[in-house]
């Protein structure tokens, strides 16, 4: 019997619910992960009753001894991962990294050059929806209608022309390799800042699967959740110079405690990430992208600027009558979970759009390879060419469950 069974059995049956969701079908959502048992049990220890305001050595409480030694060691560790000259473990979130990097490198109404959303950006690279669009003067670049790679003729026309404080690269959707080099070249020429928001990548980064930002940038920003698979969260990264000011942008510009249960979990994730068996796990997400990417091609599926680097892709949906919102409630029916995102130059709106992006971080987690990513092709493949016949829908639920239980996420906790 768990506490949680005893005293709240609703709550218990949504977890309960959730977990044989997890279990029991593909999890394609190319921001999301599976972490370890170790992370998870960090993640729902004591040190959620802990207060600690302020940084190690330096708290606002008494009895801050041992979540000190939390915290210094996640630091310790993600300086090591990154090779950053100094880090910050604090941030709640993705989303909060981010503000706290701009507001204590600008002020408002500043101007910065970052990835228009619909072009593979994120919220906070200045949607207008969001408080980056809000505070700050946003120039959208996006990528060329040519090779759909970011175009760089663009971005440097651009920062010439507009005197930027700030540059943003870095995104949510975009399957193909940045190159940080040439981004700190027009950084350089046109004197801004450089802000290097690798939220999904990080895992590739530390594994060496892809380029590092940390030499070109003045600020790296990651969520420890999606290809670092570690609890969710944020992390911050800079130059030595920038130290004071990101730090008290975190505490007390934006935060108040630290989730300090989060912060052990995070230095636990690091430690997993420094071992030898990541990078192994980093090549095989990149693998399994890359021939998951080929399945589709394979089942009559087209994929934007052909294909992958990393640990996504973004299907095509432009040409046919099947929108991207439609193909994500078919693969839903086939427990298969994704997201329906727009795609650069998409005449759709945001809500329906004509693409569908698709990871690979999750189902390489629990095990899967190569040969499972060519039935997972052929799965996603038959649904999409028959999105309205149920019968067969519910045929690959079957086939999808019967792949998951050879794949248990958490092999220690019984079947779901
Ligand atoms: C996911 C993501 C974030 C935000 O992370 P949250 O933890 O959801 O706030 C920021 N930037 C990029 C590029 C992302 O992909």
């Amino acid at each position: 019997m768990s506490f949680v069974e005893e005293n709240d059995p609703e709550i218990f049956e949504a977890i309960q619910n959730e977990w044989r969701r997890q279990e029991l079908g593909l999890e394609l959502i190319a921001s999301e992960n599976v972490v370890s048992e170790a992370v998870l049990e960090a993640a729902g220890s004591v040190l959620t009753n802990k207060y600690a305001e302020g940084y190690p050595g330096r708290r606002y409480y008494g009895g801050c001894e041992f979540v000190d030694v939390a915290e210094s060691l996640a630091i310790e560790r993600a300086k090591k991962l990154f090779g950053a000259e100094h880090v910050n473990v604090q941030p709640h979130s993705g989303s909060q990294a981010n503000m706290a990097v701009y507001f204590s490198a600008l002020a408002p109404g500043d101007r910065i050059l970052a990835m228009n959303l619909s072009h593979g950006g994120h919220l906070t690279h200045g949607s207008p929806v969001n408080f980056s669009g809000k505070f700050f003067e946003v120039i959208p670049y996006g990528v060329s209608e040519r090779d759909y790679r970011i175009d760089f003729d663009q971005v440097r026309d651009l920062a010439r022309k507009n005197d930027p404080k700030m540059i943003v690269c870095g995104h949510s959707a975009y399957p193909r390799s940045i190159n940080f080099t040439v981004f700190k070249e027009i950084a350089d020429e046109v004197g801004a800042l450089l802000m290097a928001d690798i939220a999904h990548i990080a895992g590739l980064v530390v594994a060496g699967e892809h380029p590092s930002p940390i030499p070109h940038c003045d600020y790296v920003t990651t969520t420890t959740h999606k290809t670092l698979r570690g609890p969710r969260g944020g992390l911050i990264m800079c130059k030595e110079e920038h130290k004071k000011k990101v730090d008290s942008s975190i505490f007390p510009g934006n935060q108040g405690g630290p989730l300090m249960h989060i912060i052990a979990a995070k230095a636990v994730a690091f430690r997993e990430a420094l071992g030898d068996d990541f990078k192994a796990y980093q090549q095989q997400i990149v693998k399994n992208a890359s021939r998951l990417a080929g399945a589709l091609q394979e089942n009559g599926l087209s994929l934007i600027s052909g294909g992958t680097d990393n640990h996504l892709m973004l299907v095509d949906l432009r040409a046919g009558e099947l929108t991207g919102r439609k193909s994500q409630q078919v693969l839903d029916a086939a427990r298969i979970t994704t997201n329906c995102n727009t795609v650069p130059f998409d005449k759709r709106s945001p809500f329906v759009t004509s693409g569908l992006r698709l990871g690979t971080p999750a189902v390489t987690s629990r095990g899967m390879g190569e040969v499972e990513m060519d039935a997972i092709g052929g799965f996603i493949g038959r649904a999409l060419a028959a999105p309205d016949n149920e019968g067969l829908l519910a045929e690959i639920a079957e086939e999808v469950t019967m792949l998951c239980r050879r794949f248990p996420i958490y092999p220690n906790k019984g079947k779901a």
